[in-house]
């Protein structure tokens, strides 16, 4: 298990992964043993406002380490109750959400469906930095409503000062517009208004990249520091493959492998006594990398241009297929979804899968299949679409 559940807030599980338990102590560490400069950051900030006063909490590093504790506990709950946020909204459009995980990067909540609908996604996406934004100014009000007083008192106010301004930090980072960012979500949903989907989502990406790309160059070249660059590549790596993913998704929405596989009529297949010569011959003059094989009517296992390879050019009129060719043949049903597929086909590290229907060979779907079918629907054509087939995509939100 790399995570487990701490309890459920309005039905939604709240779940802690492993690696989030990693970074809770870290954090407490970090914020305990600098205090004072978290003090003077938020003196700074929250000025000319009555001033956070911490020289009674950095003389104990007890004292400190408590308060950086609570101060990380906090930040986690404010994290806890933005993606609350995200998630009340999406309920009330009738999506369900499996949980809230806290992880290292933060928080996500799993929607089990994505909104198709732009305002809705909209609505979704603002809904998280608007909590922020009113938790940090909730934490503000009383903050200035404690008066100094003693150490506990000292306590408070920092953490209700810090609490103030990191909820509102938050707020401000999650609007950034690149893509795992809630901003991303915003752009696209603006984008969407007028173009298809994923195609929107196409450009909300590429904004994305282009951000992360400016963010690391001022945070290496303008003074910005380390922490930039490393906000700048998490956003890259999440805008590049998380949107990617979510591209194919969307553009996926519905089609089936039937709508794009090589149909069992233009099937090329080869027979297991097939010789790896004639195979390549075949290969060359097909264009064709990977063959069924099929005995009786049965298949019996794949060949691909890297099997036929691997027999050396002199023995390869004395070698057939059979001898060459993979038995593990990763099938797939016609009515699943390409998305599935693709998923699939990565997991069992292959380029083809065999469309069977009630044991029957029924078609062969590829790599090439399925991205020529995804350059068409970007392009904004539609492959023939089954209906009633169930929306793939599993959404995120961050
Ligand atoms: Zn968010």
């Amino acid at each position: 298990m790399r995570s487990f559940r701490i309890g459920r807030l309005f039905g939604i599980p709240i779940e802690l992964d492993l690696t989030f338990l990693l970074i809770l102590p870290l954090f407490a560490y970090l914020i305990g043993t600098t205090l004072g400069e978290y003090a003077s950051l938020i003196n700074e900030v929250l000025a000319p406002a009555n001033l956070v006063e911490v020289s009674a909490l950095t003389g104990d590093s007890t004292v400190a380490l408590v308060v950086g504790l609570l101060a990380a506990v906090g930040l986690f709950v404010g994290v806890i109750i933005h993606e609350l946020g995200h998630s009340l909204v999406a309920m009330r459009y009738g999506f369900p959400i499996s949980s809230i995980k806290l992880w290292l990067f933060g928080g996500v909540a799993q929607l089990s469906e994505m909104p198709e609908d732009w305002k809705q996604e909209f609505n979704i996406a603002v809904a998280g930095p608007i909590v922020s934004v009113l938790l940090g100014v909730v934490s503000y009000v009383a903050f200035t409503a404690v008066q100094p007083g003693g150490t506990a008192i000292a306590a408070v106010r920092f953490l209700l000062a810090y609490l103030a301004v990191v909820n509102v930090a938050l707020a401000i980072f999650n609007m950034l517009p690149g893509f795992p960012m809630d901003g991303g979500r915003v752009l696209r949903a603006l984008l969407a208004r007028n173009r298809p989907y994923a195609q929107a989502t196409q450009i909300a990406a590429e904004v994305g990249k282009l951000f992360a790309i400016g963010l690391g160059l001022f945070g290496l070249f303008g003074g910005g520091g380390l922490f930039l660059v490393a906000i700048a590549f998490f956003i890259y790596i999440g805008a590049s493959s998380e949107a990617q993913r979510t591209v194919m998704a969307a553009a996926f929405d519905g089609v089936t492998v039937r709508d794009i596989m090589t149909p069992d009529d233009d099937l090329k297949t080869v027979t297991p006594d097939t010789s790896v010569a004639d195979l390549l011959g075949r290969m060359f003059t097909e264009r064709h990398t990977g063959y069924p094989v099929v005995e009786n009517g049965r298949p019996v296992g794949v060949v691909t241009l890297s099997d036929a390879q691997s027999v050396k050019e002199v023995e390869r009129d004395a070698y057939q297929v059979e001898e060459v060719m993979s038995r593990d043949i990763e099938s797939v049903d016609p009515e699943t979804g390409a998305m599935d597929a693709l998923e699939q086909m990565q997991a069992a590290g292959v380029g083809r899968l065999l469309v069977m229907e009630d044991d029957e060979l029924v078609g062969l779907l590829s790599r090439t299949d399925l991205m020529t079918a995804l350059d068409i629907i970007k392009q904004g054509g539609a492959v023939s679409r089954s209906t009633d087939s169930p929306r793939p995509a599993l959404g995120r939100t961050n």
